[in-house]
């Protein structure tokens, strides 16, 4: 079985790993003990929150899959005021489409085997890591060969039984015992050299997430506000990732009325209908990046004033 799921998966470049179910103890553990150690903050293991989450829907699954699906940089257009302004978002925001195919082929491929599978809510990248699909970077992104950090995890519990149980020590990549450029790149400093773990509950692309508004050290620095949504700089600076660098793939355009009604923090449901399709894998952090933007164009006009 395992081998029929990496075939048909392969032609969509989606890589995918297997494990037994009797190490999800393990995996959630992993993000338990970070908390309890404080290593991670309580507005951190309060996002995270979800590695609690008991396996309700599948509770007779043998197998845990998880599978990392290629992604680009995506570029958003906004128009504003007779100017078009080009917005990135990181790669794995706009996944939605892969996600989907993923679990098509999946439930195409278990369900010809008479096996379910169901979507699992778990820290995706120490899962990829302790499989085998992916190791750590400096950075703690997980890096996958053939995609570099530049993909989309995702995990579904499958009642078909375990014939390849991956689990292994997580590994860190090798160059990165030589390499510093994240460290030296990251805006804020999170890339601690003392300890692996990042300081996470700083990093950029979470603060983007949960804030309603830049923290003081974006809004007074608008440098490094790298992208729209999320963060890149950790991402761009490896060398890792250089291959993927330039895979940057058109996103949707908004008009000058589409972006008026972003800028303005129009609630979601009172969206045309065709902007909220646009909007809608970045949906749930919506309501905050009428201040991206506006920051991002500030910075654009800025940009082309000097
Ligand atoms: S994502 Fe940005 S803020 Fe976070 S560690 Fe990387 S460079 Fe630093
Ligand atoms: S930039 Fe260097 S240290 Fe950081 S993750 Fe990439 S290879 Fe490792």
């Amino acid at each position: 079985m395992d081998t029929k799921i990496r075939e048909a998966l392969k032609p969509c470049g989606y890589k995918v790993k297997t494990v037994s179910i009797a190490h999800l103890p393990e995996i959630q553990e992993s993000v338990a003990t970070l908390i309890r150690q404080r290593l991670i903050n309580k507005r951190l293991a309060d996002k995270w929150h979800f590695y609690r989450t008991p396996n309700t829907e599948l509770p007779e699954a043998k197998t845990i899959i998880i599978a990392a699906l290629p992604q680009a940089v995506t570029r958003l257009t906004f128009t504003w005021q007779g100017r078009d302004y080009p917005a990135e978002v990181a790669p794995g925001y706009f996944s939605a489409a892969d996600e989907a195919r993923a679990a098509e082929i999946l439930n195409q491929v278990l369900g010809d085997g008479g096996y379910k599978i169901s979507k699992a809510r778990l820290p995706l990248k120490t899962l990829a890591v302790r499989s085998g699909l992916a190791k750590f970077g400096k950075n703690n992104l997980a890096y996958v060969p053939g995609m570099g950090s530049f993909c989309r995890l995702i995990a579904f519990y499958s009642d078909a039984p375990c014939e390849e149980d991956n689990w292994q020590e997580s590994a860190a990549i090798n160059i990165c015992e030589k390499c510093t450029l994240c460290l030296e790149n990251c805006p804020n400093g999170n890339i601690d050299a003392e300890r692996f773990l990042i300081h996470a509950e700083n990093c950029l692309g979470f603060l983007n997430e949960i804030e309603p508004d830049f923290p003081y050290w974006v809004q007074y620095q608008p440098d490094r506000l790298n992208a729209f949504v999320g963060c890149m700089r950790c991402q761009s600076a490896c060398p890792v990732n250089r291959p993927y660098l330039k895979n940057i793939k058109a996103g949707p355009s908004f008009s000058e009325e589409e972006t008026a009604l972003i800028l303005n923090k129009t609630p979601w449901e009172q969206l045309p209908p065709e902007s909220r399709k646009k909007l809608e894998d970045i949906r749930g952090i919506y309501p905050l990046i009428a201040c991206n933007l506006s920051a991002l164009m500030g910075k654009q006009r800025q940009a082309g004033q000097k």
